[in-house]
């Protein structure tokens, strides 16, 4: 089928040739004019020589993404149906854990469409679109979610800028609220249909699997940036002592507490400290406060009344701040999703933070996505999720 045509700039051909999904703006020589939201495209060389084909969709990463290297390639039933069958059959593990009930289905350009997400949670599947180009093929994609024997209902969150106001629920039953999930044995209680974030971040699974299995027993920990403190939730059912969690959002006390209590804990023998961290900071150092296990899993961007932190230069001060404050031989699980750095520059700013202090460390382990957040070699800045345990004073 002809399509018009997405011409790359010559010095950047070798990497679509080698599968590089995004149609990144400053690597696109020409755009036919007149292009509009969906519309395929056939994605070229500077003489118009076929490479891939795409569809033209924008969102805050670039124009679109490649998802077939045939001419004939279409966004239509049997094309969802085939990337969706062998999405389901990466994760069968995943389906067969009956101790975990919430993974990430389909994700983007790693299960072969990038734009779009398909989250489970036991037995309701959240989509999310990143632009109107995507969502103009809800249809057909939705008729092959709503087969799936396992479906029980479908949300779905807008990521693009629309007006259109409407509602989470589109499909099939109504999730309960809260809708109870297992991870690795452990509950937490989570919301589909009330704002973008749904209570808990999938991809954070064996993150906190590995602070329950190795790192938490006997430990005093420090949960910064808690959101629903899943975090503190997994430590304490991997025998932490006494778990502090600081997030400065209102919301982060009853969503705590909460967690806590779907788990059969007591809130009453946690921390719960609703401030702004580097607020935090300044008490815990004035009246000596000390944590043997200490987790940062900051926003990239985000602004308070009085800080504005940003991942991509702020991270060593944040760092500098917790290492006062853990003790001798204690651990800083560092993380971030920040997608401006790779794996080794984030290692870099670690290195940089410990500068200047007394302290030494050692890189024990690094986590990044788990395999249900499938990403691709050619795409590297896919997996976004880069995770340090670091080990003080050794
Ligand atoms: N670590 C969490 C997710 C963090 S989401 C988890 O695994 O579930 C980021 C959180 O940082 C949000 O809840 C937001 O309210 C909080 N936040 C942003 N800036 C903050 C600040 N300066 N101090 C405390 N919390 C902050």
């Amino acid at each position: 089928m002809k399509a018009p045509k997405i011409k790359i700039k010559k010095q950047y051909l070798s990497k679509y040739q080698n599968g590089y999904p995004l149609l990144a703006p400053e690597w696109i020589q020409s755009l036919p004019e007149g292009l509009k939201e969906g519309d395929l495209v056939d994605v070229s060389s500077p003489d118009g020589k076929f490479i891939a084909k795409g569809y033209y969709g924008k969102q805050n990463k670039g124009l679109g993404w490649i998802f077939s290297a045939e001419r004939e390639g279409k966004l239509d039933g049997s094309f969802f149906q085939r990337v969706m069958n062998q999405a389901l059959t990466l994760r069968k593990s995943l389906f067969d854990d009956e101790l975990t009930t919430a993974f990430r289905l389909f994700n983007g350009e790693g299960d072969g469409l990038g734009g779009i997400t398909v989250d489970y949670y036991d037995g309701f599947l959240l989509i999310q679109w990143y632009s109107l180009g995507i969502y103009r093929y809800k249809k057909a994609f939705l008729k092959v979610l709503s087969t799936l024997s396992f479906v029980k209902g479908i949300y779905e969150k807008k990521r693009f800028e629309t007006s259109e106001e409407t509602s989470d629920f589109i499909w099939g039953k109504e999730a309960p609220a809260p809708l109870l999930i297992k991870e690795n044995g452990i509950t937490y209680a989570t919301y589909l249909n009330d704002g973008w974030m749904t209570g808990i971040f999938l991809d954070q699974r064996e993150v906190r699997k590995r602070i329950m299995d190795e790192y938490a027993l006997s430990k005093r920990v420090l949960n910064t940036f808690s959101y629903t403190g899943a975090f503190s939730v997994a430590a304490l059912y991997g025998g932490a002592a006494h778990t502090t969690s600081v997030d400065v959002a209102k919301r982060s006390l009853a969503k705590t507490t909460e967690q806590l209590e779907v788990n059969g804990m007591d809130p009453a023998s946690q921390a719960i400290v609703v401030e702004d961290v580097f607020h935090y900071f300044k008490y815990a150092k004035r009246k000596g406060l000390q944590f043997d296990l200490v987790i940062s899993d900051p926003p990239s961007f985000a602004r308070t009344k009085k800080i504005t932190f940003r991942a991509s230069k702020d991270y060593p001060e944040l760092l500098r701040d917790l290492i006062e404050i853990t003790a001798l031989n204690g651990v800083i699980v560092a993380s971030t999703n920040y997608a401006g750095f790779s794996l080794t520059k984030f290692a870099q700013q670690v290195k940089e933070a410990f500068k200047g202090t007394k302290r030494s460390y050692k890189i024990r382990e690094t986590f990044q996505l788990p395999t249900d957040f499938a990403t691709l070699q050619s795409f590297p800045e896919g997996n976004y999720l880069k995770v340090l345990f670091l080990e003080l004073d050794v």
